[in-house]
């Protein structure tokens, strides 16, 4: 499987972990999560998004400098609903190519539900 982008601070497993692929958890449930969208505002950056794409995204969640999504602190201002309980994205359909790499059980997933508390 192609890797997919991580952020740097998704560090990588100890040598002899099971990689991404074999870790992934498609029962987790993001709506009850949010974790991954609350953890750096370093992390919803732009990468390869087209011009296209990102004049879609409504312009109250991006940021100042137009090289991500705003956030507050380290919450994505996109986010909606209380983390580990019951979460959306206000910008799903046209969210950063970020988000929708991030996969339920992968390294940054995991790095972030873990800060959050969540197992
Ligand atoms: S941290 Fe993982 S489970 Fe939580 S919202 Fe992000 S991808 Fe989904
Ligand atoms: S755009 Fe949506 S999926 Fe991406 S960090 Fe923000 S709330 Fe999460």
């Amino acid at each position: 499987m192609a890797s997919h982008w991580a952020p740097e601070w998704a560090e990588p497993q100890p040598s002899g972990e099971p990689d991404d692929e074999a870790e992934l958890r498609p029962d987790w449930d993001c709506q009850s999560c949010g974790a991954c969208c609350s953890y750096s505002a370093e992390w919803p950056r732009f990468t390869l998004e087209t011009d296209e794409a990102l004049a879609l995204i409504p312009p109250q969640f991006v940021a100042a400098d137009e090289r991500g999504m705003r956030c507050e602190d380290n919450r994505c201002s996109a986010l909606a609903g209380k983390v580990g309980e019951h979460t959306a994205c206000q910008a799903y359909a046209v969210r950063p190519e970020v988000c929708r790499d991030c996969l339920p059980g992968d390294h940054a997933c995991r790095t972030a539900r873990a800060a959050h508390g969540i197992r």
